[in-house]
């Protein structure tokens, strides 16, 4: 634009002439004393009580939402819909004098309900009927772990082999199978080619050699990677031996996901790539899941296993107690559904294994040192051996008569525990079958026995090698599925033997949980914003949308790492630390493609229609947001500006279904800016002062915060303009400072004359709109005040020592010294920075920098405590640190964390139990509550939570730990790095008289502010520089979606890179959350408006051709089901997930 070049030709002029002017005059009176003005407006909005301060909020709220309004009418005109009659114009600037042409569709009226009809299954008035209830059970257990004899945490079965006959069989399906960690001790790569592709070739020879032999396969990961090396006949015979039903793949995920810490996004991701990559390659649907590694069973995998059309699901490791009773019932076999579900839509049919582990030892019956003479492998000569000190003896015509009645009475014994006369055997290992002579001693011994019992009539057993669906098969053709129970709940915090609870992996290597979490929000991102390109019809160009190159297969990659880290010793941080390193590596890269994808995309939808398709290597925007190495703090771009060149753009994207109006912050070079929204208005902008060392600010480096209002889906251009200080407007504005603690002198940074330094502290408050905090002398939280209501809310620090003794904590376990004790913290300095969009309190404590942040937005980031703690244990030993926030919530013993970002549970706190089995996975959010007020903490990281005492909430931060914990790993957790965590704390006060969920109901949900706080703070904006200063004509924003849904309804995610039929196609997920409304008031409810229930998916898409087709689907895009209008209106029910497939 040339009138903006004269524009600042003509600024350029003025500034030289003031400059000028006041070096004649030498009198620094001419500036205008613009701070004490602002500094002054602050100050008295302070003073303004509650109410007037909320209708602040309500008038703030609509100014934002006009502004989110204009940018949809505009984008009517900018992006003119296929079928419009508005003419395509020549438009591509909104100028000042920009009208929208009708009034925007924002003031939709809030629903102050969740709205949903009677078919619905979800309950919460009462509690759904079900047979085991796990809360409940976990009430009336006693924990008191008796020896049990052989099976030391069960007791002596007997049985009578009288119970079996000619008419009543017992069934046997021996089940081989090899477990293969996608990275533990040795990474993936180095797995394959040590282990896994000689296990996987063996199979090819030895299947073949009897088609009697079955083998079963979990984890696509490596399946791909083998695939690629096989020949074309190789191939064939795969497909022949899955055809014939010797080679069953089971779950078909591309790892066994960890359950406490994987957000339930990435398991959904993870299970698609692999069953993505079935469908291609093997035409291939898996039937039955089988999860025999897992620390612990999370409710949300049955969900999501369900959504994906799986009928069975086998899991193992569970805490021995409850393994106990339930076999004690004959209940290891039950129907696994949703806690709140009242009509049984959720069910799946699930076997739990009875005993200690998944090895040979622990699966043929309840005694292993039987049991482990029937693992061949341990034959001598093949380098292992049975701990149990006998060995096992080759199977010949001799000894078979007694080895297959030792056999069988281990079979019969096991196969008391359940209900039906069909009985599961696995026949594995970690990595087994890696060597063509260990196929040759199974199957070969395993043949004989099972040769001699089928033809000894007199031991009625029908026994067989067999896939683990085969034996879902015959157990429900020998029982109809309403003759197992139901059950809901979960199965955390595991416990294998005696106190040993595996909470420890709840945290451990938290700044890799970090960064799964930072890479999921850029995979939502990149994938949403590639597959409306596509939609937009923009890209032509190959590089964009081509599944085997180009930005799809970029994100896709992506997937592939983020969908590896879900491995249950990935992200549980439970591998060694160069597999560690190579995941994060993965990780970092599938960060920086991500992000790569996102810029382009961005650069794609402001270029507007028509324009030329750039080249795949330029760069037309960084994402603020830079990641130097895997193990190092991300870093923010200094934006360089100041009279040589004075005008930087940016660009933000916002990911969710909602409009969003937040704080957004970038560094600067100078003080003296001005900041214009998309329209080149002025707009409210508060700058800060970096502290670097101690209380040292830099001179060289800004915080510029203003609050962006960007729609949902959409990209809003903001630009940063430098000005001389005189011509800095009064919109504009510089937050106040304030050093407690500090004795020495400090040297104020240009633009901030008068810094506040006083040698000692008092007690002092922050506020914004909602909410005011209040810290102590040494700047940790001690109230907060909602209202008129103040709440007891001190925040502190505390850490764990590791006990003493053989069995000492590690990467898995938490095995404390005792209760948490306080860091001791004398004095520190306090900074306090304040202004009208933030205000933050920085404490340098022993071990972390704690920031405490309350933004003043309409958003969703003002309505809780935002904290983010830079937590650096390296120099520690045997240390454990967590974060406490007690209350005088009258919380009794009862608290609440949720399960993979999907649902929530309640817990108890129970006395019978040691503290590190009180501890349990805090994947995005826990609360505690009474009557009237619920203390919410929201987290950026999965980590292990608790709460020990009555009103409080603790949370494990990091843990150093210098000793292996006998699990196998075989090292401690000592590569520990400074890492940032994010939590929001919420504090809220019921508005009327309400429940949500009838008292005793085992289930929680989020409250309105939480979901929207939890959505924003776990899909931060997408912050881009442009990195070239030309004004090309860009359009200043960009919005596909005519019509928000409302808040309950989220989009986890929206895809290119489908082949169907091979057909390309775009998924769509789509979730309702179901929320706690007892909180929320009339603002809030304006705020964040609810849906009706309701949803039409073109609403949020680009204008589509008349052909195009959408059809239900499963989950991970397998079974395709019923076409539905893509302009219709589809009902959903709260807690639902319902995919979608989309064909132009
Ligand atoms: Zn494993």
């Amino acid at each position: 634009m040339r009138v903006r070049k004269a524009v600042a030709l003509f600024g350029s002029f003025l500034i030289f002439l003031v400059c000028f002017m006041i070096y004649l005059t030498l009198d620094l009176t001419v500036f205008p004393n613009r701070k004490t003005s602002i500094v002054q407006e602050f100050q008295d909005n302070k003073w303004l009580h509650f109410e007037g301060r909320l209708k602040q909020l309500e008038n703030d709220l609509n100014k934002h939402h006009e502004e989110v309004g204009e940018i949809k009418q505009a984008m009517k005109i900018l992006v003119p819909s296929t079928d419009s009659s508005i003419s395509s114009g020549k438009a591509k600037k909104i100028n000042d004098n920009f009208v929208p042409i009708e009034p925007p569709n924002t003031n939709r009226m809030p629903n102050s309900e969740i709205i949903y009809n009677d078919s619905c299954s979800f309950q919460i008035n009462s509690v759904p009927r079900t047979n085991i209830q796990m809360l409940d059970m976990y009430k009336t257990l006693k924990f008191d772990n008796p020896d049990g004899g052989v099976w030391k945490q069960g007791w002596k079965i007997q049985v009578d082999p009288l119970s079996w006959n000619k008419q009543h069989k017992l069934k046997v399906f021996v089940v081989p199978h090899s477990h293969n960690d996608p990275g533990w001790l040795k990474t993936v790569e180095e797995y394959y080619l040590s282990q896994t592709k000689h296990i996987l070739n063996n199979m090819i020879v030895k299947l073949q050699d009897d088609p009697r032999r079955k083998f079963i396969w979990a984890e696509i990961s490596y399946f791909a990677m083998w695939w690629e090396d096989l020949e074309q006949d190789q191939r064939e015979i795969v497909k022949r031996l899955i055809r014939n039903n010797q080679l069953e793949i089971v779950t078909g995920g591309w790892v066994m996901n960890d359950e406490a810490n994987s957000h339930w996004i990435s398991i959904m991701h993870q299970m698609t790539e692999g069953h993505q990559w079935l469908e291609l390659n093997l035409n291939y649907t898996p039937k039955s899941h089988w999860s025999i590694d897992p620390f612990g069973m999370s409710a949300t995998q049955p969900m999501l296993l369900k959504q994906m059309g799986l009928q069975n699901m086998l899991i193992q490791r569970v805490h021995y107690s409850v393994k106990k009773q339930l076999a004690l019932d004959t209940n290891l076999e039950f129907r696994w559904k949703q806690i709140w579900d009242n009509t049984g839509a959720t069910e799946i049919f699930t076997q739990l294994m009875p005993f200690y582990s998944y090895d040979i030892p622990h699966t043929c019956g309840p005694d292993p040192k039987i049991c482990c003479q029937f693992d061949f492998k341990r034959l001598p000569g093949h380098g292992l051996h049975c701990p149990w000190k006998v060995a096992p003896q080759p199977i010949n015509d001799v000894n078979v008569p007694q080895k297959a009645e030792m056999l069988l009475d281990q079979y019969r014994k096991k196969s008391s525990l359940y209900k039906t006369n069909v009985l599961l055997v696995p026949l594995g290992d970690d990595f087994r079958y890696n060597h063509p002579t260990e196929w040759d001693v199974q199957y070969h011994n395993y043949q004989k026995l099972f040769d001699f019992m089928n033809s000894n009539l007199k031991m009625h057993v029908q026994i067989q090698f067999g896939t683990l669906t085969d034996y879902f098969n015959a157990v429900r053709a020998e029982k109809p599925l309403s003759d197992f129970p139901t059950l809901t709940g979960d199965f955390f915090t595991y416990a294998d033997r005696n106190d040993h609870y595996w909470s420890g992996y709840y945290t451990s290597r938290p700044i890799y949980k970090r960064m799964d979490r930072v890479l999921l929000s850029y995979i939502r991102s990149a994938e949403i914003m590639l597959a409306l390109s596509y939609l937009n019809k923009k890209p032509n160009s190959k590089w964009i949308t081509n599944n085997a190159a180009g930005l799809t297969k970029a994100v896709s990659e992506a997937r592939k790492a983020l969908s590896l880290f879900q491995h249950h010793d990935g992200i549980t941080g439970t591998a060694k630390d160069h597999v560690v390193v190579d995941y994060g590596e993965k990780m970092l890269q599938a960060i920086k493609s991500t992000q790569n994808v996102i810029q382009h995309c961005a650069n794609l939808f402001l270029l507007g229609p028509g324009a030329d398709i750039p080249a795949i290597d330029i760069v037309h925007y960084n994402i603020d947001d830079i990641r130097h190495s895997h193990d190092a703090l991300p870093e923010k771009h200094t934006i360089t500006i100041g009279p040589e060149l004075s005008i930087k753009r940016i660009a933000i994207f916002n990911s969710l279904p909602f409009a969003r109006h937040e704080v957004v912050s970038f560094m600067v070079s100078t003080p003296f800016i001005e900041v214009l929204n998309f329209k080149n208005k002025k707009i409210r902008c508060q700058v800060s002062p970096v502290f670097e060392y101690g209380s040292s600010m830099s001179n060289s480096k800004y915080q510029v915060s203003f609050i962006a209002n960007v729609p949902a889906l959409g990209i809003v251009s903001y630009t940063i303009n430098a000005l001389l200080e005189f011509e800095v407007p009064r919109e504009t504005v510089y937050s106040s400072v304030k050093i407690f603690n500090q004795y020495a002198e400090v040297q104020p940074p240009t633009g901030f004359p008068n810094i506040h330094v006083s040698p000692s502290a008092s007690e002092f408050t922050i506020q914004n709109a909602r909410i005011t905090a209040a810290f102590n002398s040494l700047g940790l939280l001690k109230a907060l005040k909602i209202a008129t209501h103040t709440v007891p809310v001190h925040l502190d620090f505390a850490k764990y020592g590791a006990r003493y003794g053989a069995e000492r904590s590690g990467a898995y376990l938490f095995l404390p010294d005792g209760d948490a004790t306080p860091l001791h913290i004398e004095s520190t300095i306090v900074k306090v920075i304040e202004g009208p969009l933030l205000s933050t309190v920085i404490v340098q404590l022993p071990y972390v920098q704690h920031t405490v942040t309350l933004f003043n937005s309409p958003g969703a980031d003002g309505l809780g405590l935002q904290i983010q703690n830079l937590v650096d244990i390296e120099k520690s030993s045997n240390f454990e640190l967590a974060m406490r926030l007690s209350t005088n919530i009258n919380s009794t013993n009862q608290y609440f964390t949720d399960l993979n970002g999907y649902q929530i549970l309640r817990r108890v706190r129970f006395a019978k139990l040691p503290l590190q089995a009180n501890y349990y996975p805090m994947s995005t959010m826990a609360y505690i509550e009474d009557k009237t007020t619920r203390l919410t903490v929201l987290t950026g990281s999965p980590l292990g939570c608790a709460s020990l005492r009555e009103g409080q909430i603790e949370i494990m931060l990091d843990r150093k730990l210098n000793q292996d914990d006998h699990l196998g790993l075989g090292q401690g957790v000592t590569d520990n790095h400074p890492t940032r965590h994010i939590f929001r704390v919420l504090l809220e006060r019921k508005t009327h008289r309400c429940e949500t969920t009838s008292d005793d109901h085992p289930s929680g949900f989020p409250t309105l502010s939480a979901h929207v706080a939890s959505q924003t703070l776990l899909n931060p904006l997408v912050l881009m520089l442009r990195t070239d200063d030309d004004d090309l004509g860009m359009l200043p924003a960009y919005s596909p979606v005519t019509t928000d849904f409302g808040v309950d309804f989220t989009l986890p995610s929206l895809r290119t890179g489908l082949t169907i039929d091979e057909k390309n196609y775009i998924g769509v997920v789509l979730q309702r959350q179901h929320l706690d409304l007892c909180f929320a008031d009339r603002i809030l409810l304006q705020q964040f408006p609810l849906s009706d229930g309701k949803i039409n998916i073109s609403a949020i898409l680009p204008p589509l051709e008349e052909q195009v087709k959408l059809n239900k689907s499963s989950l991970s895009f397998l079974h395709i089901k019923e076409g539905v209008d893509i302009r219709s209106v589809i009902s959903m029910c709260p807690m639902d997930i319902q995919a979608f497939v989309l064909k132009r």
